[in-house]
């Protein structure tokens, strides 16, 4: 079998055309466009890059983009200052910190310093906690990606086995949480697990979140499986360019799978995407309309 290649792009572009629809209904409701108010501290070239595509994603849409770049001198105290003042703007819905963040500033506290309903990134507690009880909240862009891709794919999830590898508070917690919300049967590994590949084989779906290049290999997938790659690694070429790949080999996978999302070109695109679902529904909640229809 050679699995079906998920296109994150074709999938991402069809989010952010029905995020971009609402709007102008949204302004016209408002008085003002949903906007985005995007933080960079220090220079980075890889968060350099995230923030400008988030950026350009927001423009796109047709909402107002605020960044800031500040130098990676700043203090902590200036930092929360910033996320202060964004808290309190209201033309802004969503606050993002790009992370890292430089040594000298602690990110927990920042994260926990973002007014929870402009917590696009859904990292706070509020909204951590908000997801594992249940209820409305405004979730990790990344596994909402993958469970986007997921339920396209697959439609209804219920009942199917999970393995979700790697348990960041950023991708794998959130991510077996919503497969939950979904009824499968979620198992989540890490690097205490034993037996991983066995744990893998038992999966309907994987979705591998480590940071370990090609790590999850052919003879670990259950045939008719289907994979979803959130990793993204930098490997060396000999041009010395380097290479990005997944956590997992795509061309062994891709024999035994159903379904494979590639790297780059999977998960990567859908996280922008759920980054401008996440801002249109943090604005339509601010202003009290109704959770925008079909996100
Ligand atoms: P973290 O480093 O925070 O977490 C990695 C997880 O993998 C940990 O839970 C760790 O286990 C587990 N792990 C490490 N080694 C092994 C192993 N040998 N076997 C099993 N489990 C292992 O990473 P993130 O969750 O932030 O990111 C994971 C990957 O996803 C990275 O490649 C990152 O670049 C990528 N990423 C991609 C995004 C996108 O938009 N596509 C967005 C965010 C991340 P333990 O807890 O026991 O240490």
């Amino acid at each position: 079998m050679t699995a079906k290649r998920i296109d994150g792009k074709a999938a991402a572009q069809a989010v952010r055309d029905r995020v971009a629809a609402h709007v102008p209904e949204f302004e016209r409701r408002a008085g003002r466009p949903p906007g985005l108010a995007t933080v960079l501290v220090g220079e980075d070239p890889a968060s350099a890059v995230y923030v400008r595509s988030k950026n350009r994603a927001t423009a796109e849409a047709a909402m107002a983009s605020f960044a800031h770049n500040l130098p990676d001198t700043t203090t902590e105290d200036e930092l929360l200052q910033l996320v202060l003042d964004l808290n309190a703007d209201e033309r802004v819905d969503g606050i993002l910190v790009q992370l890292p963040l430089p040594n000298q500033i602690d990110a927990a506290r920042v994260i926990a310093t973002i007014d929870p309903s402009k917590d696009v990134d859904g990292f706070h507690a509020i909204n951590a906690g908000r997801l594992a009880t249940g209820l409305d909240a405004l979730v990790p862009c990344t596994p909402l990606g993958c469970l986007h891709l997921l339920r396209s794919e697959l439609g209804d999830l219920s009942g199917l086995n999970a393995v979700v590898v790697g348990r960041s508070n950023i991708v794998g917690k959130p991510m077996a949480l919503l497969l939950l919300g979904e009824h499968a049967t979620v198992t989540i590994a890490h690097s205490r697990t034993r037996d991983l590949s066995e744990v893998v084989r038992r999966a309907d779906i994987v979705v591998a979140a480590v940071g370990r290049p090609e790590m999850v290999r052919g003879d670990w997938i259950k045939p008719g499986a289907t994979v979803i790659d959130v990793g993204i690694n930098r490997v060396p070429t000999d041009d010395g360019k380097g290479r990005l790949v997944g956590d997992v080999a795509y061309d062994e996978v891709a024999e035994v799978a159903s379904a494979i999302t590639p790297v780059p070109g999977g998960v990567g695109p859908m996280t922008i995407a759920m980054l401008m679902r996440n801002t249109l529904v943090a604005a339509h909640r601010r202003a009290g309309f109704e959770d925008p229809e079909g996100l």
